[in-house]
């Protein structure tokens, strides 16, 4: 069994049973024999199926957000929006059915069209900082398209995938179309990865496990989408209205407790506005509310494990320049303050690795053309914010960063009708909005003759 922790309280919290390679074998056959029929369903009627399960997951959602925000120690109104969005995001792809287009290409002698096929049994292997909401993204446009799918959650965070599971068979889904295994990812991850009958893997997870999924995938030539992570810079100029931008930094970094792929964890400021901006950002990050996930008011919970715990605070040592931090609470749970270091060097390891945790690092820069070099200078890409109340500079600083999801005097990265994905080794692919759909079909070219020669 796999005893799922609650890291508020470092108690065990549910026994589930633990997976392994048979079992991701028996859930494959069973996707596979379920595909001939799900792929058959006719376009309307796939797309009332989505719905209804849309339905039947907004019917459960308080559940299923105090299970998300117990598990990965998420504040529960942070938990409560990713359950509306997973409903928002299968009720944007219950829309696809019906519109996955082709095109008619003119050609000599014939008609020449194009489909857009489902792949067949697709792997999804997702992470723990946002199980049931980064699931959604991959399962909502991978049935759309009339794929059957293997889910695989991450080891420390099953709970809401496998109530999904229940919930769809209850919705109507049929069964082997949705089929979740809760175990290591050495083991079901890698076994999905290997497995001939597994036509593409949709990860997300770290670099590190997505460079040897797509070295695993190779050898059966599987389509691969990978979202990796990041190292964003939030880039403030000089002329940026400095109060918003501070007020909104702590949770550019610390939401999640800073286990976000998307964490401005770089915080890129002009050297004529640093001494003003980190004293608009010092009583933000102390005023930020840190405790029980399950109190409304809560802003930042533990993080997810003592491991991560431990690994964050490697980038800490005493002799780092901390200017301010947050305040814990005492007790049980895997706390960590809020933590700001200043002056870094875009050199130093906190400025080059995820730390996946929250501490922020700000690093000043003279100019803009300084600025755009500091925020490239990294082997990620995912996101990034420009603060500045120059219009043409922000768009021209947002054109050269080299990262996937960028907003200007913003903090926001996903929705689900626009697109989401990394630059560089943050990733391959891109998950919501219209594009996703072409990750979970293959393009097919039909030519029909209709004179001789
Ligand atoms: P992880 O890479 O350790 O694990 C992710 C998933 O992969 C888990 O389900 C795990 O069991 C599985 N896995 C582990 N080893 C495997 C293997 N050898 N073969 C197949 N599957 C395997 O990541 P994590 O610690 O769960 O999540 C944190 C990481 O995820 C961070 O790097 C973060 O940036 C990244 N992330 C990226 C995005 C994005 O959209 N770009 C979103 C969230 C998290």
């Amino acid at each position: 069994m796999i005893e799922v922790i609650e890291p508020a309280t470092e108690r065990v919290m549910a026994e589930v049973p633990r997976a392994g390679a048979e079992e991701v074998d028996l859930a494959v056959a069973r996707a596979k024999a379920a595909y001939p029929a799900w792929r058959a369903v006719r376009p309307g009627d796939r797309a009332s199926l989505l719905r209804r399960l849309a339905d039947a997951i907004e019917a459960e959602a308080d559940q299923l957000a105090t299970l998300e925000a117990r598990n990965a120690g998420k504040p529960i109104g942070d938990a409560q929006g990713e359950i509306a969005m997973v409903v928002e995001c299968f009720r944007y792809y219950a829309g696809a059915p019906e519109r996955l287009l082709g095109q008619t290409i003119p050609v000599a002698a014939g008609v020449d069209m194009t489909f857009r096929e489902p792949l067949g049994v697709v792997g999804l292997i997702v992470p723990w900082n946002f199980p049931l909401v980064i699931a959604s993204w991959k399962l909502a446009p991978a049935l759309a398209a009339g794929n059957t799918v293997v889910l695989k959650p991450a080891e420390l965070t099953p709970l809401t995938a496998l109530e999904l599971e229940r919930i769809a068979l209850d919705a109507g889904l049929p069964e082997g179309v949705l089929n979740v295994v809760a175990g290591p990812g050495s083991v079901c991850g890698a076994r999905l990865v290997e497995h001939p009958d597994v036509a593409k893997i949709a990860f997300t997870g770290s670099t590190e496990v997505g460079r040897g999924i797509a070295a695993g995938a190779a050898e059966t030539i599987k389509r691969v989408t990978l979202e990796l992570g990041g190292k964003s810079a939030n880039m403030i100029f000089a002329d940026a209205d400095l109060e918003a931008a501070a007020a909104a930094a702590p949770s550019a970094v610390f939401g999640n407790a800073g286990q976000d792929c998307c964490a401005r964890s770089r915080i890129l400021v002009e050297r004529s506005a640093l001494e003003r901006f980190l004293e608009a950002l010092e009583p933000a990050v102390k005023a930020m509310r840190v405790g029980d996930p399950l109190e409304e008011s809560t802003e930042m919970g533990p993080l997810i494990s003592a491991g991560r715990r431990e690994s964050v605070a490697e980038f800490v040592p005493d002799d780092a320049p901390v200017v301010f931090r947050g305040s814990i609470p005492d007790g049980a749970g895997y706390w960590f303050p809020a933590t700001v270091l200043a002056p870094v060097s875009n050199s130093d390891r906190a400025a080059r690795e995820e730390i996946f945790g929250p501490v922020a690092c700000v690093i000043p820069f003279a100019d803009e053309a300084e600025a755009i070099a500091l925020a490239n200078e990294t082997i990620y890409g995912l996101s990034g914010s420009i603060w500045s109340g120059d219009g043409a500079r922000a768009l021209r600083v947002a054109r050269a960063v080299e990262a996937g999801v960028i907003s200007i005097n913003s903090n926001s990265s996903v929705r689900v009708t626009t697109p989401f994905g990394g630059f560089k080794q943050s990733g391959v692919g891109r998950e919501l909005g219209p594009d996703a759909l072409s990750h979970y079909t293959e393009l097919k070219n039909v030519y029909y003759a209709t004179e001789e020669g």
